[in-house]
């Protein structure tokens, strides 16, 4: 498998339909992405998945441009092939299926929180980080043993950034939510109290949801900003600072989308400096859903055989992180 030298990552699973291509160095030549918005309300997945078969191939067309190349010199292709939603997941592994085939290459299946992951790691040259996943979809404090990618803390409902978000919707802010939160959160100045709810190693999120949103009629926006975020960030904080203490982890590693938070880089910084833990956080351009990332965990499968016939490259939306089998580590 040495003689692959580029791979083509598609990424569906949500809101993003996203094309990267990256080398075996783990270099990104394009990262093309278009991102779904829904009118009202959260996504929709059939209006979202629609979205996306219409932008796929101008997105695609694009990503080869700016890498400068065309399919033929693609060695392998690789799709998100869960978690996420089904339908637009089916839209993406339909895409990747299809150029697999016209290039006659490899066809990947790749686990979404995997690639968080890998791209971050690639990064920041960290072996063997605890990781901390925070995204519109999935909120998880992750550390690499025994050939997998267990973990040691999640959401027992809703993600973190789909609580931010469905406040900011509320407050009639538009989307992305969390930069708009954490705008008025800058300007705020008394905490008001909300539900934290951390449940030994997992956090809950929908019921300082459903509080926030109730006290937005009678509070100030700027010091409710401030107070969920304290609240939200706080009790990640507090189930990452006893994974740092159990794992015994030598680093952190901050990926997905709303690791581009400063306020929770801070807090997870500080968390860091008290246990003498190096902390790392992901690139902005490949923090949020994105075609690269699926390119560079699909390469790192490849190596190790994990290409899958076209036939049998079912989508699998409920596919936990812990579930996958991670053979390029030992
Ligand atoms: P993902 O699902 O990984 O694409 O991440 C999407 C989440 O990232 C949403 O909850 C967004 O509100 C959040 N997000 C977008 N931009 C930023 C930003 N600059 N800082 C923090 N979070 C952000
Ligand atoms: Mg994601």
């Amino acid at each position: 498998m040495s003689s692959v030298r580029y791979v083509l990552g598609i990424e569906s699973t949500a809101h993003t339909f996203g094309c990267g291509v990256v080398s075996s160095e783990g270099v990104v030549l394009s990262n093309s992405k278009s991102e779904y918005v829904p009118k009202a309300g959260g996504i929709h997945p059939r209006e979202a998945s629609q979205f996306h078969a219409a932008n796929a191939s101008a997105t695609i067309r694009d990503s080869l441009s700016v890498a400068k190349m065309d399919l033929s010199q693609i060695d392998a292709v690789a799709f998100s092939a869960g978690p996420g939603l089904g339908p637009c997941l089916r839209t993406g592994a339909t895409a990747a299926r299809m150029l697999s085939l016209m290039a006659g290459v490899p066809l990947i299946p790749v686990n979404h929180c995997i690639a968080h992951i890998e791209i971050g790691r690639v990064a920041c040259k960290e072996d063997d980080p605890l990781i901390v996943y925070v995204s519109g979809g999935n909120t998880i404090v992750s550390a690499f043993s025994d050939g997998r990618y267990r973990i040691f803390g999640e959401t027992l409902d809703i993600a973190l950034g789909n609580c931010l978000d469905t406040f900011a919707r509320a407050l009639g802010l538009g989307h992305p939510g969390v930069p708009k939160i954490e705008s008025l959160a800058d300007e705020g100045k008394v905490f008001i109290p909300l539900p934290y709810v951390v449940k030994g190693q997992d956090v809950s999120y929908s019921g300082l949801l459903t509080m926030a949103i109730r006290k937005s009629k009678e509070s100030d926006p700027n010091d409710l900003s401030l107070s969920l975020l304290e609240v939200a960030y706080g009790m990640l904080a507090e189930v990452t600072e006893r994974a740092l203490a159990h794992t015994e982890k030598p680093s952190l590693l901050l990926t997905g989308g709303v690791a581009r938070s400063q306020r929770l880089q801070r807090m997870l910084e500080s968390v860091c400096r008290e246990h003498a833990a190096r902390f790392h956080v992901v690139a902005p351009e490949v923090a949020g859903d994105n075609g690269a990332m699926i390119a560079w965990a699909g390469y790192l499968g490849l190596l190790k055989g994990q290409e899958i016939q076209v036939e049998k490259s079912f989508i699998k939306p409920k596919w936990r992180l812990d579930q996958v089998e991670v053979p390029w580590r030992t």
